[in-house]
């Protein structure tokens, strides 16, 4: 590998992994010495978030199990008047990315401290990326005010999680790790747990479709996740994490199922332009088609590989493609209109990614 210049900032929070480590809640809080804490979840897992808080015990002041996907400004509004109205002086969010996003909105705001407990591998937990979903479209941005100080990994709590959920929410973690291969920004250190990610989940996704309850197998999703979370917190993201948000804000469809069925066709389309990422990708995987074997891999493990089946009409299409091309994310091949129109095109029917020559 050829190192060229770099920048790394690391990130200043604390990292807790293991089985049955969300019983040191109360350990890691005092620890990072917060102040009494509003829990949030979502509202299908209030049960998880009253657990938090009895775990919790007098340092939780009252739950907000109201987060739902793409984080809505009324809900923003409302937990920010709550967590106002109890003196919360910091935010410990359980669930997915949703519970984890309602907390960073909050905090956007008020500048109080996060701990987050994920039970997805979307990987928000590692990021100071913060989205809201305003008049139709999603708003999003950095600010460090929104880096949760503490996570806590805790295996156990990903083993409800549905098998297809389990499936699309690692691709979409996935995702943030084969990006970061290409960002602009990458760096060394960044490259080897992109790899270390990809190599991780790849392994542990068909052992997740054949036992849903396999903990060794979520063991590596949610560890895979974390790094790829990582590389996601740590570079910036290309073209497959743009269309993803438009599609998200503007008809949205379910943000880790539009990840999984992309990303084979982002990854086939970038191949050509990246060829030190498809190298890697190509060793890591054993494969001279990385968009191929993804996009296999996603049917063998029986997740929709189509954005129709996602929900998306076709004449959405032609409705997207204005403000995907807005803007323009940092992306190693220029994107035009007719090549985006074409790849969305794929997506949409879920026909197999086009070949990648490159190596053959
Ligand atoms: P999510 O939080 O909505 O969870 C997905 C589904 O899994 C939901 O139906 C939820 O009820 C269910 N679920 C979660 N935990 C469960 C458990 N333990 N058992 C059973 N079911 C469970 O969605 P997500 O995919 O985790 O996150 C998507 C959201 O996060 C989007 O809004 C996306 O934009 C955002 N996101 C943000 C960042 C960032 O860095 N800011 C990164 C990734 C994703």
């Amino acid at each position: 590998m050829h190192i060229r210049n770099f920048k790394y900032q690391a990130q200043p929070m604390r990292v807790r992994f293991g089985a049955k480590e969300l019983h040191k809640v109360q350990e890691e809080f005092d620890t990072v010495e917060f102040s009494r804490a509003l829990v949030v979840c979502s509202p299908g897992h209030s049960d998880l978030g009253a657990r938090v808080r009895d775990l919790l015990g007098t340092r939780a002041l009252g739950l907000l199990p109201k987060a739902r996907m793409h984080v809505p400004i009324e809900l923003v509004t409302e937990g920010r008047a709550t967590a106002m109205a109890m003196g919360a002086g910091s935010l410990v969010a359980i669930g997915g990315g949703s519970a984890i996003g309602l907390a960073k909105a909050i905090a956007l705001d008020c500048g109080i401290p996060i701990m987050a407990i994920p039970t997805t591998y979307a990987g928000s937990e590692m990021t100071s990326i913060w989205g809201i979903t305003d008049n139709g479209g999603k708003h999003t941005g950095k600010d460090m005010r929104v880096l949760p100080r503490v996570v806590i990994y805790d295996v156990e709590l990903t083993v409800s999680l549905p098998t297809a959920t389990s499936i699309t929410s690692a691709m979409n973690a996935l995702a943030h790790a084969i990006e970061a291969l290409y960002a602009p920004d990458v760096s060394p250190i960044i490259s080897l747990m992109a790899v270390e990610a990809v190599r991780s989940i790849v392994n542990a996704l068909p052992r997740i479709h054949h036992d849903g309850q396999d903990i060794s197998a979520r063991t590596d999703l949610q560890y895979g996740s974390w790094l790829a979370g990582a590389c996601l917190g740590a570079t910036t993201m290309s073209i497959h994490h743009k269309i993803c948000h438009i599609l998200g804000g503007a008809i949205d469809l379910p943000h880790a199922a539009t990840h999984a069925v992309l990303l084979p066709h982002v990854v086939a389309f970038n191949a050509p332009a990246a060829p030190e990422a498809l190298e890697v990708l190509v060793d890591v995987l054993g494969t001279s088609d990385p968009a191929r074997l993804l996009w296999d891999l996603a049917g063998y493990c029986e997740v929709p590989r189509s954005l129709d089946e996602l929900g998306m009409r076709e004449s959405d299409i032609d409705c997207v493609i204005p403000s995907i091309l807005a803007d323009q994310y940092a992306n190693p091949r220029p994107v035009s209109d007719s090549a985006l129109r074409d790849l969305l095109r794929q997506a949409w029917q879920g026909s197999p990614p086009s070949r990648i020559e490159f190596f053959n």
